[in-house]
């Protein structure tokens, strides 16, 4: 049985008083949640304050990326290391703005996968096609593709160590969902590739969905077999429909 979990990415947004705010709301409810892993990752520089304001809840922190070399001459960068300072038990690789906006492409995610992995904290892999992929019926072909590049490099078993979120990118912050059937049909490939490798992993891992989950879509979306949670953007940004997206992956 796998846990459900719920990971906010705030991306870029955000202040010291608009974090307190938010995290008071999303703690004020902390009890109704707790069944679920409810996990937060903020912008780097809130990471520390973040923690802090996490002690004594059961919410976990997480990074949204992560830099895959050790340490050294990488100005600007954040390496595992930090992340583990800091108690992230989670860190986010392959967002699709990093792939779009940065040009990260599927070796440098799998090798951040592999820092994340070695250091002890679990990687959110993100995979997803873009709507000309979709239309052009190549989604099963991006994703295995993404998929491949982490476990050429780890193993296949490697993947338990971590958790795979969908977020198709033609659903992320444009308030058009995937059906839960569509997003369940990718999420039961991207299962059946891995049990093809290894089952005891194939049925281990956590596959969360990613793109336009609100409170109101999060129950339908969550009751597919396949779908074992959510990677939320926007509506992490407001306790409420946070709260409320967690209550559904109970
Ligand atoms: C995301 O950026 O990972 C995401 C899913 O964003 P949104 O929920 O806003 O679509």
């Amino acid at each position: 049985m796998r846990q459900p979990l719920v990971a906010g990415n705030w991306k870029m947004n955000g202040s010291t008083e608009s974090i307190k705010h938010l995290l008071d709301g999303i703690k004020r409810s902390l009890d109704v949640v707790s069944k679920a892993e409810v996990v937060v990752c903020p912008p780097y520089v809130y990471l520390s304050g973040v923690q802090a304001q996490l002690a004594g809840t059961a919410i976990s922190l997480g990074s949204q990326n992560v830099s895959e070399y050790k340490a050294g001459a990488y100005t600007g960068e954040i390496s595992t290391s930090m992340l583990l300072d800091l108690q992230c038990r989670y860190a986010i690789v392959g967002h699709s703005e990093r792939r779009s906006i940065y040009g990260e492409k599927d070796v440098q995610v799998a090798a951040k996968f592999a820092a994340v992995r070695a250091a002890g904290i679990k990687p959110v892999l993100c995979v997803g096609e873009v709507l000309e992929e979709r239309e052009q019926g190549v989604t099963e072909d991006v994703v295995a593709r993404q998929l491949d590049a982490v476990i050429a490099l780890e193993g296949v078993e490697a993947l338990a160590d971590g958790v795979i979120a969908y977020e198709p990118v033609w659903a992320i912050g444009t308030g058009k969902t995937a059906s839960p059937e569509q997003a369940q049909d990718v999420h039961a490939f991207i299962r059946n590739r891995i049990a093809r490798l290894s089952a005891v992993t194939a049925e281990k891992v956590q596959i969360l969905y990613g793109g336009s989950v609100k409170g109101a879509n999060a129950p339908e979306l969550f009751s597919m077999p396949d779908i074992d949670g959510g990677l939320i953007g926007g509506a992490s940004l407001d306790a409420d429909e946070f709260i409320s997206i967690c209550q559904a992956a109970v």
